[in-house]
């Protein structure tokens, strides 16, 4: 296993404070790693912006070549980086293998050939005996720090597009998921050119703050909490650095009667519970239409109360753990405070799972109300609330009313009540008759405290670039 940090071309061990890595399966130390001291993060920085020099002139096919190999080799290693992910994360291996990992390396595709075709206005005389132009340069570098949900994928969305852009890069993976990312650094020394990424070790209110508070880091790009957005964003504001945040989500899922019932409860029980929920665009906020909602209770719940976990054969499990003892609990406390309410049902789940592992049930909360905790606040665990309209107006109001501003779906047979309701809601992304699915052509982000960075597609690219104008008076 590869433990060490990525600074320029050196490997090297944290010097500071350990952390424990878990195993979220059963609860046991796979082992502690240091992290970064202070002038190891100077040092990851300084090369950093050294190799900025020499990057930042590469052409945008170099730096696809570049990317190329990248993807090839995770490609070729994959079996390795969907087993040390199921590993740090308590994934199931073929969540990993077969979702993420694909996504994962289409991801650095889909930038190598993007950088090489950006768009943007024409060039030409503006003013008369003047040729403006307009160029995208890279930014300078980037502090790119990620959370524990999806770690490897995370990596994937902060480095393509920054380093396509021509952009240098200190990467910090959360505390608690940082072994792929360690297993890339060694992948990423071989084949890019040295200080291009920097990997450090590192907790968010030490090494992470020492990141985003840095003099000579250009722009910040973290997905995370929003708190922990809010945080980036005053350390922006000293010395007025880019930021790009991806936040967190409490995605709505507006139910209509007419709906086809059969793929609405297929959908949830896949896109509400994937990843064991721990997912900012998790179908976690149903709201049912009034003719619909009992059937949909009924059929969901017993749909859900089939979704296989910890199960000693991996490749049955369908979700895996929580990512840690302490999500666990809060995820618990969630739906404990749900449960005290009258007007509130637990009809499947509900309770923590069995053994040492950081389990919970996959629960279905029925009869919640929109003020209620549960409807407004992120669980990031395998709940689902669900909530009965009437009219078309209350659900789209109802969705709206949230200071997340992530992901939403519409279920209806009717195309133009879809398009109208999709119209309406104020999410960066809004599926019709499905929910959860992504692909790397089209941008992935907020509004609101979800945050406004893009991931994917040609507007991260957007993001990780400034425009610049050049113009050349005739003679
Ligand atoms: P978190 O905010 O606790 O941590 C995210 C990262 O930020 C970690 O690497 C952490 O070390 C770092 N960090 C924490 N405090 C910091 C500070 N003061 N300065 C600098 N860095 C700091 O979030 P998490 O618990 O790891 O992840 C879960 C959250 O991420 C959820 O809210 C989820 O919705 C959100 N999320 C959002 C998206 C999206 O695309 N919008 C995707 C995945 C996860």
């Amino acid at each position: 296993m590869d433990t060490q940090m990525l600074i320029g071309s050196k490997f090297e061990k944290g010097t500071d404070a350990e952390e424990q890595i878990l195993n979220p399966k059963t609860g046991a130390t796979i082992l502690n790693l240091p992290e970064a001291s202070q002038a190891q993060i100077e040092a990851a920085v300084a090369a950093a912006e050294q190799a900025f020099v020499l990057w930042s002139r590469t052409t945008p096919a170099q730096r696809s070549a570049y990317l190329l190999k990248i993807a090839n080799r995770i490609e070729a290693e994959a079996k390795e980086f969907a087993a040390l992910e199921a590993l740090n994360c308590g994934k199931p291996i073929n969540s990993v293998l077969n979702d993420e990992i694909p996504a994962i390396v289409d991801c650095y595709r889909f930038f190598a050939g993007a950088v090489r075709s950006m768009p943007g206005v024409v060039a030409g005389e503006y003013l008369p005996g003047h040729t403006s132009m307009v160029r995208r340069d890279p930014i300078g570098i980037v502090a790119s720090i990620a959370p524990w949900n999806y770690p490897l994928m995370m990596m994937a969305w902060k480095l393509a597009p920054a380093i396509a852009g021509g952009n240098t890069v200190v990467f910090k993976p959360s505390e608690q998921t940082p072994l792929t990312a360690l297993k890339l650094a060694k992948i990423l020394a071989e084949i890019l050119p040295e200080g291009v990424v920097n990997v450090v070790l590192g907790r968010g209110d030490s090494v992470g703050n020492t990141l985003i508070n840095h003099p000579k880091v250009n722009m910040i790009s973290i997905t995370g909490d929003v708190a922990t957005g809010k945080k980036v964003l005053q350390a922006a504001a000293k010395s007025v650095k880019r930021t790009h945040l991806e936040l967190g989500g409490k995605a709505p899922v507006i139910v209509f009667d007419d709906a086809d019932l059969g793929a609405v409860v297929a959908g949830l029980r896949a896109f509400g519970y994937y990843n064991a929920g721990q997912d900012c665009t998790a179908a976690c906020r149903i709201y049912a239409g009034k003719k619909v909602y009992d059937k949909l209770v009924a059929d969901l719940s017993s749909a859900v109360s089939t979704i296989k976990f910890n199960r000693p054969d991996d490749t049955e499990n369908e979700i895996g753990p929580l990512i840690s003892r302490r999500q666990r609990d809060r995820v618990s406390s969630f739906v404990e405070r749900a449960s005290e309410l009258k007007h509130i049902e637990i009809t499947t789940g509900g309770k923590p799972g069995e053994g040492t592992g950081f389990y919970y049930q996959p629960t279905v909360v029925a009869g919640a109300l929109q003020e209620d905790e549960i409807v407004r606040r992120e669980v990031f665990g395998p709940v689902v609330s669900i909530t009965r309209f009437t009219e078309v107006d209350e659900a789209v109001n109802w969705a709206n009313d949230s200071d997340y501003g992530l992901a939403s779906s519409v279920w209806t047979k009717d195309v133009s009540r879809a398009m109208a309701t999709a119209a309406r809601l104020q999410y960066g992304c809004t599926w019709i008759n499905t929910h959860f699915m992504l692909t790397n052509e089209m941008p992935h982000g907020g509004l609101k405290q979800s945050g406004y960075g893009k991931d994917m597609s040609l507007y991260a690219l957007e993001d990780y670039t400034a425009v610049r104008h050049v113009m050349v008076a005739h003679g």
